[in-house]
């Protein structure tokens, strides 16, 4: 379609906080001359993100606007009434966005939508936070995918789009000034010694350059290893946008060594996405409804044993490690997700899954409900509910030195070697600050 002269278009920013790789902004700039780029803050899809995620998105933005030399609108308020208002004011024809695939986003776009088309102007989807749409990939008898491996074989040979050659200049962006009032993009408080990765697109590039040049070759062994820079920690990036999964695609074709175990990571990914799309419900209910009428425990005894979860003082060195991470930088190891996640899964998995939405940065509701639920065993391809991932074993195994324990436990750093795991065997008991363990491991499996 050629460009429209004159005409006036909206770019509805969400999950995409980019200009590069950005099919949305192909589409508005074939439609129309103008935009107005616009991001709103909606608090019914911000209520379930603490400090961190928060305070990545506002400093996401501000990246995004400058790259926009300042000509991005962010505003607060409903979408469905927003985004109405704005296009009405700028004369657009047309809103641009890349598609939300989680129930709200859906639900919340039919309505834009609807709204939208009552003074002629259309919601158009291009593209969405995945190298292929959720609903996509299917079995042979058009039945979703119910197991990883078989839709990772489908996904791959249904293949993906090259990236579109976007940029800032492939439109005339609209001075936002002259159409409302941005609203502040004032941070919340950030708790004592938070710790977050450098936002935008430009960062999530030299990340995903520093990890591709250095680790990706270790990739395959070393992404299970919290003690070492093994893994891409893209997920925020990717989470908000600020690089597609396609363009790291396209650098993997290369078939670069751990290029295919990366490539199955970034699957997990979309076959998440995938099953929350078909199921909807698993957002906040089991995959697995047999596992509805699962007791968990309740009562004082929980309580304190989440409480002391939450804070990191389980008296398992790798589990309170990992919520300290999480408390510190908003991210966590994938290995030492597992292992946390586990260790709570008798108390309540989805008290667990909102701590982490809480906290995460890259805090994602298909990825942390369906790995939650794929730890616990009533997810998508099931472990057996009894399994536990050991917090000992687990930790001898992946931290076998125990540095990553010691890197988020300070009371025991002066413990060396991996005794660090069974800080209750040592002579003289745990160091002095630090608790013994609250669950009997044996007992709990
Ligand atoms: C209980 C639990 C909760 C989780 N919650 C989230 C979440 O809210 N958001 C989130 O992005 N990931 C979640 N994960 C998946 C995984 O832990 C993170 O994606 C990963 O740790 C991010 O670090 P990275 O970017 O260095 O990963 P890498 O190992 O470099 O992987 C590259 C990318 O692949 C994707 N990926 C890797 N593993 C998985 C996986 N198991 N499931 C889905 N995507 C994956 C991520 O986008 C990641 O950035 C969760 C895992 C568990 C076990």
């Amino acid at each position: 379609m050629t460009q429209r002269r004159g005409e006036s278009a909206l770019i509805w920013f969400r999950r995409d906080l980019r200009l590069g790789d950005q099919p949305a902004l192909a589409a508005t700039a074939e439609r129309a001359e103008r935009c107005l780029a616009v991001f709103v803050l909606d608090e019914r899809l911000l209520a379930p993100a603490g400090a961190a995620r928060r305070i990545f998105l506002i400093r996401s933005l501000r990246a995004l606007r400058a790259q926009l030399a300042g000509r991005l609108l962010v505003v607060a308020g409903d979408p469905v009434e927003v985004l109405p208002e704005l296009a009405g004011r700028v004369g657009a024809t047309g809103v641009h966005i890349s598609a939300d695939c989680g129930p709200y986003g859906r639900q919340r776009d039919d309505a834009v939508r609807a709204e939208l088309a009552k003074t002629g102007i259309e919601l158009t989807a291009t593209g969405s936070p995945y190298a292929v749409t959720p609903g996509r990939v299917r079995k042979r008898d058009g039945e979703p995918f119910r197991v990883f491996t078989p839709f990772y074989r489908a996904w791959q040979d249904h293949g993906w789009r090259a990236p579109a050659g976007t940029s800032s200049s492939t439109v005339d962006w609209i001075d936002p000034a002259t159409v409302a009032e941005s609203v502040p993009l004032t941070e919340p408080p950030a708790p004592d010694g938070l710790t977050l990765p450098e936002p935008g697109e430009a960062a999530a590039s030299a990340t995903w350059q520093a990890f591709r040049d250095e680790a990706l070759v270790d990739y395959s062994e070393d992404r299970d290893r919290p003690d070492r820079p093994g893994s891409s920690r893209l997920s925020g990036y990717l989470h908000w946008g600020a690089v597609h999964p396609r363009t790291l695609l396209a650098d993997l074709a290369d078939d670069l060594p751990g290029a295919e175990a990366f490539r199955r990571e970034l699957a997990w990914r979309e076959f998440h996405a995938d099953v929350l799309w078909h199921r909807p419900e698993t957002a906040r209910r089991n995959y697995d409804r047999r596992f509805d009428t699962f007791e968990h425990d309740s009562g004082p005894a929980a309580e304190a044993a989440f409480a002391a979860w939450a804070a990191g003082t389980t008296g398992y060195p790798i589990v309170d490690a990992g919520l300290r991470q999480l408390l510190a930088e908003g991210w966590m190891h994938n290995r030492v997700r597992m292992v946390v996640a586990s260790s709570l899964s008798r108390i309540c998995t989805c008290r667990g899954a909102r701590h982490f939405m809480r906290h995460l940065v890259d805090g994602d509701l298909a990825s942390n409900q369906l790995n939650w639920q794929w730890v616990a065993g009533c997810g998508t391809d099931a472990a057996p509910y009894f399994r536990i991932f050991n917090p000992i074993t687990q930790g001898q195994k992946f931290d076998p030195d125990g540095a990553y324990v010691r890197r988020y436990v300070p009371e025991l750093r002066a413990v060396t070697g991996k005794a660090v795991h069974q800080p209750w065997t040592l002579s003289a008991g745990p160091p002095p600050g630090y608790p013994l363990p609250i669950v009997e491991h044996a007992e709990e499996r």
